[in-house]
């Protein structure tokens, strides 16, 4: 009887059911772009503190995740200190990239607070938004229920994407 090569070995543990993780970070998206972002709830939970904790200037952080599906949050400072405008702490900025790819994820948007106006991008929050890639999340203070919206920029043009939050 010839034992199994480590080839088949490999072919064998593919076949195998995959192992869950804390958050399923591993949909299938069939290589097409949809444009949504997926938050779990507690991940959700941690962006809204983080802003209410910021109060009375704008908070942000940074979202890690792949695939259109927030996994990890990284709170970052305001280090413009200011209730108008961010800038996320270029410290803070590099250790969440370290953690994320630690992690074996990659830096996917990040999210600022909006303490007195609606969840939609300002002129400012668009012009600062460079990446088409990234997922630019924003948490509305102004009401009594915390309101969060995800948007793309391409072009210098921001449009809203679906958000589901996940269990
Ligand atoms: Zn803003």
């Amino acid at each position: 009887m010839p034992t199994r090569s480590a080839r088949d070995q490999a072919v064998q543990d593919r076949s195998a059911p995959p192992v869950r993780r804390a958050h399923s970070c591993s949909l299938v998206r069939n290589g097409s772009f949809i444009s949504v972002l997926i938050v779990p709830r507690d991940l959700w939970d941690r962006i809204v503190a983080h802003c209410l904790d910021g109060l009375p200037l704008e908070a942000c952080g940074l979202l890690a995740g792949r695939d259109g599906e927030v996994c990890e949050v990284y709170p970052a400072a305001n280090a413009a200190r200011s209730a108008r405008v961010y800038t996320v702490e270029p410290r803070d900025l590099l250790h969440a990239d370290r953690a994320a790819d630690a992690a074996g994820l990659s830096l996917i948007g990040v999210w600022h607070s909006h303490t007195h106006s609606p969840a939609y991008p300002s002129p400012t929050d668009v012009a600062q938004a460079p990446d088409p890639d990234w997922h630019y999340v924003i948490v509305s203070l102004s009401d009594l229920e915390p309101v969060l919206r995800s948007y793309r920029v391409v072009a210098g043009a921001a449009e809203e994407e679906a958000v589901v939050v996940s269990a």
